[in-house]
């Protein structure tokens, strides 16, 4: 059997093991010490924003940004549909109600002209949202002038879930510092990564250090343990956050690389009829963090996403369906939902194509040859 090729696999540079050892050897093994202060820096001069708080993942850095905006029991959240879980589950951790809005066919993301009608919709019903959750889904960025300005004239706060989108910009400026709050994940899978962690990013002090008090147990500022509110366990470690300075040094490259897998993947499968691949607007730069492939099964002899993918994993190599649509998802049936199904179309027929960063041109081949041969088999 050939090696495994993996979708997206961690991808060390090296520079990792210094600031790991030096926790080590001054015994901060805690969710304390000096790589932490010094990752939220690198992230707040990366991203450009003022301050950040390291997390445990990234769905905690939303589930605090919900908490942040006073989402309370039966607030409606409005949340983009065609997204990973993590970007939804919190808002039932807060027992708020969330609205999915679908994607429009530009950037698969939220669909301005289905958020307007989904606030305008619930503001009828007599239930204002409380916030809106959109996404720069694998690294593609949103239209943020739309989303901003519809969201900005109902003057309902946005969380902006560039998990995927470290290192892509929109007009010049990073992802991750539009929203009133952003939110970065480092899971094993991402574009650099701690082995697991996330981050809250904003420019107001005042709500980033309150987020790292509720990630800290919510332990008031006296000598013994004092609660008066609920907190939570959500920091990140020192270890882990060496781990993160060492991986933000490479990020550039890492961006790099990832959109050199994109273009060697549309030069030689772009012109294969009934394949196609999502290209960038103007104005915006993708880190590409995974490239996917929409496969049209009436213009390519019956082949299909699921032929595709069970095709590679025949060969030892992984691929993965679009994202299900959370209100597709059973723990959502019941979730209200704006859109005309562009999601779910996508999720039928688009297939995420191995991205890592730790590919070699050898593994690159294996497979486009594959692609290559079954569609011309077919
Ligand atoms: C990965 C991801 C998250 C959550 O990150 P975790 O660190 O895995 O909790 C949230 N939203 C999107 C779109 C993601 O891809």
């Amino acid at each position: 059997m050939k090696k495994r090729i993996y979708l997206s696999s961690p991808h060390m540079c090296g520079h990792e093991l210094a600031f790991v050892n030096e926790a080590y050897e001054t015994n901060w093994v805690a969710p304390v010490g000096k790589n932490i202060d010094n990752f939220e820096q690198d992230l707040c001069n990366y991203v450009g924003v003022n301050h950040a708080v390291s997390l445990s993942s990234g769905t905690a850095a939303i589930h605090l940004a919900l908490i942040l905006l006073g989402v309370v029991t039966g607030d409606e959240v409005i949340c983009q549909s065609f997204t990973f879980c993590g970007s939804a589950n919190p808002i039932l951790y807060q027992k708020a109600i969330p609205i999915f809005v679908d994607s429009e066919s530009e950037t698969w993301n939220m669909s301005p002209e289905f958020l307007e009608k989904a606030i305008k919709d619930r503001i009828k019903k007599g239930n204002k949202p409380k916030a809106i959750i959109y996404v720069h889904l694998y690294g593609m960025p949103a239209k943020i002038h739309e989303i901003h300005k519809i969201a900005d004239g109902y003057e309902i706060p946005l969380i902006e879930d560039a998990a995927e989108a470290l290192g892509s910009t929109y007009k010049g400026r990073q992802s991750g510092s539009f929203g009133d709050f952003a939110v970065l994940s480092f899971n094993g899978n991402k574009i650099i990564t701690t082995s697991s962690g996330g981050a809250l990013l904003g420019n107001d002090k005042a709500l980033i250090d309150k987020a790292r008090f509720l990630a800290t147990q919510a332990r008031d500022p006296v000598p013994h343990y004092e609660h008066s509110t609920i907190g939570y366990n959500y920091r990140m470690s020192n270890i882990l956050a060496g781990i993160g300075r060492g991986q933000m040094r490479i990020l550039d490259k890492r961006v790099e690389q990832r959109r050199n897998n994109y273009k060697f993947y549309n030069d030689e499968l772009g012109n294969i009829e009934g394949l196609s691949f999502l290209e960038e607007t103007k104005n915006v730069k993708s880190n590409y963090w995974l490239t996917t492939v929409l496969i049209d099964p009436r213009k390519i002899g019956g082949i299909t996403r699921e032929s595709i993918r069970l095709k590679l994993e025949s060969e030892n190599i992984e691929s993965r369906p679009l994202w299900k649509p959370m209100h597709m998802q059973p723990v959502f049936k019941d979730a209200p939902y704006y859109g005309d199904r562009l999601s779910e179309n996508l999720f039928e027929n688009g297939l995420c194509l191995p991205s890592g960063t730790n590919m070699t041109n050898y593994d690159k081949q294996r497979v486009v040859k594959a692609i290559k041969k079954y569609c011309r088999d077919a």
